[in-house]
């Protein structure tokens, strides 16, 4: 059996480690090839300065960004084969930054030596697949050599995430705002917007991370701009949530409740859309971001092609761990340890998801849909099973943490689940991190940044003094 991934960030990475964790133990895998445009795995994590394209002139894959701190708890994101005590060996705090859950997810597949199995700079560029055979033939460039190839597989894997292609609405006059406008997707930094009037559309994690942390840059003031609920965090004095945008004119944003505001930037942060390239649309997955996309069986298995395979496809509580149950099930599924049901049952227990899915009715109980989507696919498969209903617990925390003190919640501790092992206290406090790289996380110092060199970054003494 030939099985071909495309993508080798976490849900691709999952993939790789699913298939050498069954060699270990005696199966025979099938012949394997991933391909990843990039460079270097870790998808997202594998975050640089650029926007728009890349040292090969591809669209720019990841939509991180300098001091980008994990926005959950790690301890909800942990895998159950490599704890953060197995890679770091010591404990570390809940909420590190991009760089080490980069250190740490590479960590694994390093161990468990699998880079081989990867092409890098290499491009999916077209996929078709032949009934009568039952073949994928897949068509890739190699960015290096600049050469096209094609490669034939009986099953497909598609792991190229779907937080990478901007969702960019229209608003009226923004064509001739003078300032800044960007989407999260190119947003790299919030320095520059220290003293600036910030205007940010959209009311979910991107809006409110890159706000707080223009809050955290000294920005002078922070509007949020909601289209169906506002997110009702306890903000900072300068940050303010307003009903969606109607129009601008010059500067100036008019808002559904009457109000206007002027701005020097506005940052679209209105999500990003499912978009596979490669892929014909029979195979094509088109979706909002949903915690249950329709026509995956089980999250993974394409309903119409049971050779096609999608991993983390789903909006995500959840995220590595949840990639490794998807890929160990998806593992099982090609290798015939696990036989699918008829078309029929498959489409029944599809719709029972989205049933529950669209009965779902806050945050809360959306983190438990995906727990239990989660503790399904455990069961199926040899991957190590935790404790799931704790996680759940540590979710709800979390959110609740987050309504106490949005500025705070990332200092807060959490135990594994996987371990046991309490996390420990950062040796600065998120407002006051001004270093993000993992040398500074790990080494570095043990009191907080002191206010003078946050000034020195925002070039504000008072509002720093203020923030802190
Ligand atoms: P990705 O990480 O997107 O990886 C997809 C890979 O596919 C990339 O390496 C890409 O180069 C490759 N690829 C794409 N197209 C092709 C092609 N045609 N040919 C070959 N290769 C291709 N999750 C958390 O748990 N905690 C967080 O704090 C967190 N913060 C986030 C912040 C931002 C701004 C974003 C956008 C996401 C964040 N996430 C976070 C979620 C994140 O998406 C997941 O953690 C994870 O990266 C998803 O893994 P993936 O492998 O499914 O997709
Ligand atoms: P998202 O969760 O899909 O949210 C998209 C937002 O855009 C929603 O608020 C949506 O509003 C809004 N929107 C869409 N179309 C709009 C329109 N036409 N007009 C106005 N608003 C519109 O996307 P995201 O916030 O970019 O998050 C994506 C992923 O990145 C998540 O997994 C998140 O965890 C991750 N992330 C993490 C961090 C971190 O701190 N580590 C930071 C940023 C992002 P409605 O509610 O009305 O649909």
């Amino acid at each position: 059996m030939r099985v071909g991934i495309i993508g080798a960030g976490p849900s691709g990475m999952a993939q790789l480690r699913a298939f050498e964790s069954a060699r270990k133990l005696g199966a025979e895998i099938p012949d394997i090839v991933c391909f990843e445009k990039q460079s270097d795995w870790g998808g997202q994590w594998n975050s640089s300065w650029r926007t728009g394209l890349d040292a090969a002139g591809e669209p720019v894959h990841s939509s991180m960004y300098r001091h980008l701190w994990s926005n959950g708890p790690k301890e909800v994101l942990e895998f159950s084969d490599y704890t953060f005590d197995e890679h770091f060996g010591r404990p570390i705090s809940s909420f590190p930054p991009r760089e080490v859950l980069f250190d740490y997810i590479a960590g694994r597949v390093q161990k468990s030596d699998v880079r081989k199995y990867v092409r890098f700079n290499t491009v999916a560029r077209w996929v078709s697949y032949n009934e009568d055979s039952q073949e994928f033939t897949v068509t890739v460039e190699d960015l290096a050599a600049q050469r096209t190839e094609t490669h034939v597989f009986d099953k497909l894997v598609v792991s190229t995430g779907h937080f990478s292609y901007p969702n960019v609405p229209a608003f009226e006059g923004i064509n001739s705002f003078p300032g800044e406008v960007l989407h999260a997707h190119d947003f790299r930094g919030a320095e520059r917007f220290a003293g600036k009037n910030v205007l940010l559309i959209g009311s979910s994690y991107s809006a409110e991370d890159i706000g707080m942390q223009a809050h955290k840059m000294g920005a002078k003031s922070v509007t949020f701009s909601y289209r169906s609920a506002p997110m009702g965090f306890d903000w900072p004095e300068s940050a303010v949530e307003r009903p969606l945008v109607t129009r601008f004119e010059g500067r100036t944003a008019h808002f559904s409740d009457g109000t206007t505001g002027e701005f020097d930037a506005v940052i679209l942060c209105t999500g990003y859309l499912h978009k596979y390239p490669f892929l014909p649309s029979e195979l094509s997955l088109q979706s909002p971001n949903l915690l249950y996309p329709g026509n995956l069986y089980k999250g993974v298995v394409w309903q119409q092609n049971t050779n096609l395979f999608y991993l983390g496809a789903q909006d995500q509580y959840y995220t590595f761990n949840m990639f490794d149950a998807q890929a160990w099930f998806a593992r099982d599924v090609m290798l015939g340890r696990i036989e699918l049901p008829s078309p029929q049952e498959r489409e029944a227990d599809i719709q029972t998801w989205l049933d529950r899915q669209a009965a779902l009715t806050d945050h809360d109980a959306e983190a438990d849909f995906q727990t239990d989507y989660l503790r399904e696919l455990i069961a199926l498969t040899d991957y190590p099973e935790f404790d799931l209903d704790t996680v759940a617990v540590l979710l709800k925390q979390w959110m609740k943490d987050k309504e106490e003190n949005i500025l705070g919640y990332r200092d807060s501790i959490h135990r594994s689940v996987m371990t046991g092992t309490m996390a420990t206290r950062h040796h600065t406090r998120w407002i006051n991190a001004m270093d993000d790289s993992l040398s500074r996380y790990l080494n570095g110092p043990s009191e907080d940044m002191d206010t003078g060199a946050l000034a020195a970054l925002t070039g504000d003494a008072e509002q720093a003094g203020a923030r802190r």
